[in-house]
């Protein structure tokens, strides 16, 4: 039973009080719209905010809520994408934006110790200012949290490279439901001592633990940053180009981003953000980019596998990038699709994964049936190399068609042995289609996983899987 009356609500506010500051705690009547709505556009009210310090205090109160049977939503940065952040009725909101010390950095280790409220972009922009770079980068960057890119295993545009966020991850600390503290803050690569529980907690969405502190992955700040642009027409001269790529580039390949034609101009027409360098632009655009530590060489290494791309590819166009300016005027046109979406919303929006043998029949296969049922704003790009595609649907009107669409991509993508989530996870918005990926015996396991670890139900209640009564 979660608190809902006057009398409840005056009992949390008794019990939390004496452990927070006045900044802390928050009557849900006087919480700021921030709390009560993510990206994702839905909106709740919660009973109260509550704002802990610091890590230990974050314990205190979960060891609080715990004893009043108290629900909650914790919240980070809330740039997430799938409803997950948003107060369910009788729920209190932990947020962890106050824990925004970085706590240590190991310039010999390349290590940075943080807590978890603290900004993806600040911990990028500590990195860089000492010779190292937090590989894990995405387009919320100036408002999602560390906190937040861990419990969603975050993706973006490094994967490639760099892999998940769980691989920049080597130590965790979680605060349990009833307050119990999971401090694992590994220093070493290699630890083999039982289940390693932070991949437990990583990707787990907020509803296993509450994440309090971390140690995070650097890797050396690359010397040179070098972008094409490559224009080809036919996806499978997009597969040659990314096998090219991978064997000439090796390593140094950290992206291959690619845009289907109709998000490409919609974001260069439509939008006028950014221009396309070719006057014919093929069916698909690709941005390569190449990140290495050997000055002398690497200009001229990328330079050739471009150079074979030509050869290879008679339908390829490319523009090399003479500045890191002219780069970001490239990355502006991928980095400009939360514009292009609202641009045709009300949009619906899907970020799938499946593998690349599969991804042409299956892109031609949904636009062909979304087209036939009269959707004809799409906008289709995605991480290639990683097998993501994020396709959005504009003019969807109304909870009808958002959940017809909603059907048929994921069903689909089901079909064919992909995931219904490459990054942006499950929440609340994508809970009901989860069984179109996972197995009946994967999800029982994630239900007793949450059963052992949060037995009231207590964290982010609701999200990713239903469970059964509370205790
Ligand atoms: C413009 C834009 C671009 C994006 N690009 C990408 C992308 O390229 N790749 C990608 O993967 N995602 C992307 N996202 C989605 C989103 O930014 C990520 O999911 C991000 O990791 C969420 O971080 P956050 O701090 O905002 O978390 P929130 O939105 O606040 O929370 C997300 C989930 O994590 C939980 N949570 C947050 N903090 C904690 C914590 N400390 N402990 C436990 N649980 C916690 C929440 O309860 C919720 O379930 C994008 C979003 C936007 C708006």
């Amino acid at each position: 039973m979660s608190l809902t009356t006057p009398e409840a609500f005056e009992r949390l506010q008794h019990a939390c009080t004496p452990v927070l500051d006045a900044a802390g705690f928050m009557a849900g009547e006087q919480a700021e719209p921030r709390y009560c709505t993510d990206w994702s556009g839905g909106t709740g009210r919660p009973l109260a905010v509550l704002r802990p310090r610091d890590p230990q205090e974050t314990a205190r109160l979960l060891r609080i809520l715990h004893g009043l049977r108290q629900p909650l939503v914790i919240q980070g940065g809330m740039t997430g994408l799938v409803g997950a952040c948003v107060p369910q009725p009788g729920e209190v909101v932990l947020s962890l934006e106050r824990l925004r010390s970085i706590e240590a950095f190991d310039a010999q280790a390349g290590t940075l110790t943080v807590q978890a409220g603290v900004p993806l972009e600040t911990v990028q922009q500590y990195a860089e200012a000492r010779g190292w770079m937090f590989p894990v980068d995405i387009g919320s960057r100036g408002s999602c949290q560390i906190g937040g890119i861990i419990a969603t295993n975050a993706g973006g545009n490094r994967v490639l490279r760099h892999g998940m966020t769980r691989q920049s991850v080597l130590g965790l600390e979680v605060v349990l439901s009833d307050g119990t503290v999971l401090s694992r803050m590994g220093q070493a690569l290699k630890d083999n001592a039982g289940y390693d529980l932070k991949h437990n907690f990583i990707g787990s969405e907020g509803t296993l633990g509450v994440i309090t502190r971390a140690v995070l992955v650097l890797q050396p700040l690359p010397a040179t940053h070098l972008t094409a642009l490559v224009s080809v027409n036919g996806f499978d001269s997009v597969r040659k180009l990314l096998s090219l790529c991978r064997q000439r580039l090796g390593a140094g390949l950290c992206s291959f981003e690619v845009m289907w034609r109709d998000y490409f101009d919609a974001v260069t027409v439509g939008l006028a953000t950014g221009r396309s360098p070719f006057e014919e632009p093929g069916t698909h655009l690709i941005l390569v980019e190449f990140m290495g530590n050997t000055p002398d060489t690497d200009t001229a290494t990328f330079e050739a596998a471009m150079e074979v791309a030509l050869e290879q590819l008679p339908s390829a166009q490319i523009v090399l990038a003479q500045s890191l300016a002219e780069a970001a005027q490239l990355w502006a046109i991928r980095d400009a699709a939360g514009e292009a979406a609202r641009a045709i919303g009300p949009w619906a929006g899907f970020d799938v994964s499946l593998s690349p043998d599969h991804m042409e029949r299956w892109v031609q296969a949904v636009h062909d049936q979304l087209r036939r049922d009269g959707y004809d704003a799409l906008q289709t790009y995605g991480h290639l190399g990683d097998g993501n595609l994020h396709l959005v649907i504009g003019h969807v009107h109304g909870a009808g068609a958002r959940e017809q669409v909603a059907d048929l991509v994921h069903r689909s993508i089901g079909a064919l042995g992909g995931s219904i989530s490459g990054e942006h996870g499950i929440g609340i918005s994508k809970k009901h289609h989860l069984g179109y990926c996972r197995s009946d015996a994967e999800i029982a396991m994630m239900r007793s996983l949450k059963q052992t670890l949060d037995p009231r139900q207590l964290l982010n209640r609701g999200r990713v899987i239903d469970l059964p009564a509370t205790l």
